[in-house]
């Protein structure tokens, strides 16, 4: 099927990317579950090898399910291309590289995910890049934190553990009028809630693990290229603009124009750093990927319902959730994510840390694990798991204080899951 713009996001989330199968006719999108691919003979294998040819050669680099569902993510995100990777802090390491070497850093918000923060302020200072948490809704202070090493800006469109929405078109118009990108991870949002290329993102990065895939089966990431940066404006991204020495003096950017970032990480990121989707896990995605519309919409209702009943409550001292009037972020929901404010939100349990580990503790139908974008409803004290890595400034900074538990919530019935959370709080609180 082509990517005719005119088809709207149900049906692409179905359909982008995928056609029956030439050999079989098979439907739905087989998983070629082979490791090497045979050669024409010896000069198309050469032509592959030289990039002068676009084709399989072996599964590190590019299989056709992962093929499918790269196009389909690049479809609904508003892209040119996509490379799927083995998680999404793995998408996040190979959407940094190109752009980063030793000595220069990214300017990110310090509303993350905490593994990432701990991956950004941590990990990535062994390949001697760096990172610089600034408060996003402080303008002055993003562009302070920019100088001629920055790479990149990166945030989180709907960011968590939750309630916060970033402003990207203020953001990205700072990243622009610097001549850097702006990388945002829309994993929590999903493309059916926020677009972020649309707001001006350069590249958008997923954890398909989380409401892409949809119920926690497999973990998985996507980079999603928009194809709208000039790499070659100035001399800060030589591994796009200069020529490179692993295919004989070949310029991703001149001799790829706007594909030059998706080329780069197939035939450098994969290639040499090897983190691959397997195609299972690409399949139990683009299954996922079918219904997202459904599940997004169900994921969100249930939200609104819950957040405003535990805001009532008296048990509870504040609900952090974008789509109730009393978040500061309210304003930002129709501009950024019109269709709703996620799933994923954090309430304060008055009690503080310990009333918080007793109700998750007496949950039935809510899980208490290290994850969220699942069908099942799930449930985290973050001081006490994610984020206990993270100092108490940190941790306040990122929305995790002791008293704080993070809520995603599935697709079940929503009375269901308000009784769940009634008899825990009382239990929590008693
Ligand atoms: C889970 C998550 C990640 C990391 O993804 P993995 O697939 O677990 O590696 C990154 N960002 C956000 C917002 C996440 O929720």
């Amino acid at each position: 099927m082509s990517q005719a713009p005119t088809y709207g996001f149900d049906t692409l989330q179905v359909h982008a990317g995928a056609r029956p199968d030439p050999a079989t006719g098979a439907r739905q999108t087989p998983i070629y579950q082979t490791t090497a691919y045979v050669f024409r003979d010896a000069e198309h294998a050469a032509a592959l090898f030289n990039l002068q040819e676009v084709g399989y050669i072996y599964s590190r680099l590019t299989n056709p399910t992962n093929a499918v569902l790269q196009e389909r993510v690049a479809t609904l995100e508003g892209g040119v291309g996509a490379v799927a990777c083995s998680s999404g802090h793995a998408a996040q390491i190979m959407a940094l590289f190109p752009l980063m070497s030793p000595g220069k850093n990214v300017v990110v918000s310090t509303r993350l995910y905490g593994g990432t923060v701990t991956q950004f302020s941590q990990t990535i200072k062994r390949f001697g890049w760096s990172a610089r948490f600034v408060d996003f809704d402080d303008t002055d202070a993003v562009k302070a934190a920019i100088d001629d090493d920055t790479r990149a800006v990166f945030c989180e469109s709907i960011a968590n553990p939750g309630g916060y929405i970033t402003d990207l078109d203020v953001i990205s118009a700072i990243a622009d009028a610097a001549g850097i990108p702006l990388i945002v991870d829309n994993t929590s949002a999903t493309p059916y809630l926020c677009r972020p290329i649309e707001h001006g993102a350069t590249l958008v990065v997923h954890s398909t693990t989380k409401y892409m895939t949809g119920n926690g089966t497999v973990t998985g990431g996507v980079v999603v290229d928009s194809g709208k940066f000039d790499w070659s404006a100035s001399d800060k991204f030589p591994s796009l603009s200069a020529p490179e020495p692993a295919y004989h003096g070949l310029k991703f950017h001149e001799t790829f124009g706007p594909l030059a970032y998706t080329f780069h990480g197939i035939a450098i990121g994969l290639r040499d750093l090897g983190m691959t989707m397997n195609p299972q896990a690409a399949h139990y995605t683009l299954m996922g990927i079918e219904t997202l519309s459904l599940r997004m919409e169900r994921h969100v209702q249930n939200a609104e319902k819950i957040a405003k009943w535990l805001e009532a409550d008296e048990r509870v001292d504040f609900v952090t959730y974008a789509g109730l009037e009393s978040s500061p972020c309210f304003k930002r929901v129709k501009k950024i994510c019109p269709r709703g404010a996620g799933a994923l939100f954090t309430f304060a349990v008055r009690g503080g840390y310990d009333a918080c580990v007793k109700l998750v503790d007496s949950l039935e139908i809510f899980s208490h694990v290290a994850n969220l974008g699942d069908t099942r409803s799930l449930i985290i004290h973050p001081a006490s798991t994610t984020h206990r890595q993270l100092t108490a400034e940190q941790q306040e900074a990122a929305g995790a204080a002791p008293n704080t538990v993070r809520l995603s919530i599935g697709i079940e019935d929503a009375d269901d899951l308000i009784a769940d959370l009634d008899q825990a709080l009382s239990k929590a609180t008693s």
